[in-house]
């Protein structure tokens, strides 16, 4: 594929964020359009669509808020809860949305997994199909994100 000069920036910017520490590609040495298509059939092979994904995230992260940093039950399986930092995070791709720094921790009580993800990778996930580079600090697994909070 032949990447224009806006990927070419994207991917720079990905790499280099300093707002997310090593940025969001992690030590992942594939370029951006290959994350997301593996993602994408990784997804799809799960027989989930991203937005099927992320909207379930948005539906606990909003759950959990209710408790204020405390465990909040979501249904009979899930509970989950939020820690919220100052400030905000910019998204990376070239558009003006910005996140509150708030993360959500959701444990599935049969097999007392957990997984994490902030505000902002719920729009990457929705929006860009997005869900960062192998090493980045909140890169999430598709498999592992269904297995949770299905
Ligand atoms: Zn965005």
């Amino acid at each position: 594929m032949k990447e224009s000069p806006q990927t070419r920036n994207l991917e720079r910017i990905l790499r280099s964020s300093k707002s997310v520490a090593g940025g969001f590609m992690g030590c992942d040495s594939r370029n951006v359009a290959e994350i997301i298509d593996a993602d994408a059939y990784e997804v799809a092979k799960l027989g989930y669509t991203t937005q099927q994904l992320s909207a379930r995230m948005q539906e606990i992260t909003d759950a959990a808020k209710r408790g204020l940093g405390t465990w909040v039950e979501v249904d009979a399986r899930h509970q989950a809860k939020v820690k919220e930092a100052r400030g905000s995070i910019a998204c990376p791709w070239p558009h003006l949305r910005r996140f509150i720094k708030r993360i959500t921790t959701v444990k599935h009580l049969d097999s007392a997994q957990t997984i994490c993800w902030t505000d902002l990778n719920i729009h990457l996930i929705a929006e860009h199909g997005f869900f960062e580079g192998r090493g980045s600090a909140f890169r999430i697994e598709p498999g592992q994100l269904a297995k949770i909070i299905f």
